[in-house]
């Protein structure tokens, strides 16, 4: 039996990986973490009898405590619970679920303590991935990804060890303000910027998808995951979200991943590679579909998908500016402290007046994540 620990077990990403332990009831889930709600957590305890379980303030551990006072887990709270959730010695992987820079010390710490990761985290890749690529092969590891392009691409490169990448073709869906201009994206409300298309997501990814930040985002998590430079890295809109992404090879040959938008399908790819297993759903029907359609993205609007791109070229600690940025501005925006548009010029100011290191280590990370969130602070 598989075992594993889920860092964010409460969220988007974390109840499907649970909705996939329970459909398909042959992985042991060792360890669970979530960040405040512990009427969830304690239900996910309840069903799936985890020995630890973390959360992140230590009254809310205390007061679960006294919940599954009936139960053999263990509660603890923290950075230190969460290191100690994701590193478990009985798990083989970490399912990084968790949302933010946060997820950054697990991820390591978990790699150091040899577990796979089933990365959903892709804070990490793009703050750390210059750590956190040598240092799974150092240790053996895999990084597996549960992004849906992320595991398309992955897919499309199954049996091509040797062969060439010429590009990938990361899809995007465009987002709840595909085709709108700059101008009308002033006075959108957080409820319009709450609405995806085809996705239903936690708060945070579906506003980067909204500002296509998210894309960038992606656009640096496949850099690291695949080893393949910015400039052969292109995005696709494809507004039905039914091509999950592109691999073109040197020969012009394209291989593509399709299916329908159910974030289920790369968890348990995922968890179970290289296996396939059934999975209930859904399933693409090409009559009821049509069409599919291509766009190019319009980089004056979605300016924060440019900003990735000139972030990840500039390389050093210029990506965690971007991305810490980005979550704080986005924070602000979901708690309506700012405007949709003020989160992209947030991240340009930030991206132009922060100290940007070269080669940070981890500590230069964490420092310059608290300095950006500090800058803001004392401007917003
Ligand atoms: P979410 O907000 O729904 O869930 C986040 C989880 O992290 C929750 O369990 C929350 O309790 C936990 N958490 C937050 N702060 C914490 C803290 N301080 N300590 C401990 N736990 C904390 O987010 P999500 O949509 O599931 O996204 C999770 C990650 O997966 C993100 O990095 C996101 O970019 C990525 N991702 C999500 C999707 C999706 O479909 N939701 C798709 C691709 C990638
Ligand atoms: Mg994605």
């Amino acid at each position: 039996m598989k075992k594993i620990a889920i860092a964010g077990s409460t969220g988007s990403i974390g109840t499907q990986t649970l909705d996939v332990v329970r459909e398909r009831g042959d992985i042991q889930v060792m360890a669970l973490t979530a960040g405040s709600n512990i009427r969830l957590l304690e239900q996910q305890i309840r069903e799936f009898g985890p020995g630890l379980a973390a959360v992140w303030k230590e009254e809310d551990a205390a007061s679960l405590r006294t919940s599954t006072a009936d139960l053999p887990v263990r509660i603890v709270s923290g950075m230190d619970g969460l290191l100690e959730a994701a590193t478990i010695p009985e798990s083989d992987m970490l399912v990084t679920a968790i949302v933010g820079m946060i997820g950054l010390r697990p991820t390591i710490a978990a790699i150091q303590a040899g577990k796979d990761i089933a990365l959903a985290n892709k804070e990490t890749l793009v703050t750390a991935g210059h750590l956190i690529m040598p240092l799974a092969e150092e240790h053996g590891v895999r990084i597996l990804p549960v992004d849906s392009e992320h595991s398309a691409i992955f897919q499309c490169l199954q049996g091509e060890k040797g062969n060439s990448i010429h590009k990938i073709l990361l899809t995007a869906s465009g987002g709840p303000f595909r085709g709108k201009k700059r101008e009308e994206l002033s006075d959108v409300r957080l409820e319009d910027a709450l609405k995806h298309p085809n996705w239903s997501m936690g708060r945070k990814i579906t506003v980067d998808s909204a500002t296509m930040v998210n894309k960038g985002l992606e656009v640096m998590e496949a850099k690291w995951l695949f080893d393949t430079p910015l400039e052969r890295i292109q995005v696709i809109v494809q507004p039905q979200s039914v091509i999950h992404s592109m691999v073109e090879y040197v020969d012009g040959s394209i291989l593509a991943q399709l299916g329908t938008p159910d974030m289920r399908l790369p968890i348990q790819y995922a968890l179970y590679y290289p296996a396939r297993r059934p999975l209930s759903g859904r399933r693409l029907d090409f009559y009821e579909l049509g069409t599919i359609t291509f766009e190019k993205p319009d980089l004056e609007t979605f300016e924060g998908l440019r900003l990735a791109y000139e972030a990840a070229a500039r390389g050093g600690s210029m990506p965690v500016i971007f991305n810490a940025a980005n979550e704080c501005a986005v924070a602000k925006f979901l708690n309506r402290d700012i405007s949709f548009l003020e989160i992209t010029q947030i991240i340009h100011e930030c991206m132009v007046h922060c100290t940007c290191k070269e080669h940070p280590d981890l500590d230069e990370i964490l420092e310059t994540e608290k300095s950006v969130r500090e800058w803001i602070e004392s401007r917003w």
